[in-house]
């Protein structure tokens, strides 16, 4: 179990996760909503996500186009988690977490959108939309 909050920690939640589904999304909406070039965002069933303090606080802003919620607090911005409901699941903002052990991102997704001042400089795997379910569970194995 794993404990995050947003940056006024009115926000807090546990998140039950190994912490390996980890990327680097470089979409558009990622980009926007955080003012920088990606998000490392870690991907869990929304069942594993318990929100201790602060559910009032958490305001949505709906996005047609991925039929998915981006939540964050209404007080201090921070952006905590992207919830698809049809799905079950949610992406959290790894940058909430509070991590003691090891945590990093196992590819970049989305790139077909990435910032073009920005430059991939390392040597994961790159995927120009999102990896399907097969090729993600493939990537978490290896
Ligand atoms: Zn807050
Ligand atoms: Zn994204």
């Amino acid at each position: 179990m794993h404990r995050g909050s947003c940056l006024c920690e009115s926000i807090q939640y546990e998140i039950e996760s190994d912490l390996k589904a980890v990327v680097n999304c470089h979409c558009r909406f990622c980009s926007k909503a955080h003012g920088a070039a990606f998000t490392t965002l870690l991907f869990a069933p929304f069942s594993g996500l318990r929100v201790i303090a602060g559910e009032d606080l958490i305001a949505r802003y709906h996005m047609e186009k991925s039929n998915a919620d981006r939540c964050f607090c209404a007080k201090c911005g921070t952006r905590l988690f992207n919830h698809a409901p049809q799905a079950g699941m949610i992406s959290l903002v790894v940058a909430t977490l509070r991590v003691d052990g090891p945590l990093r991102a196992v590819a970049h997704i989305n790139t077909e959108s990435k910032c073009s001042w920005h430059q991939i400089a390392d040597g994961l795997p790159q995927f120009a939309s999102m990896p399907a379910p097969a090729e993600f569970r493939q990537l978490l194995a290896g």
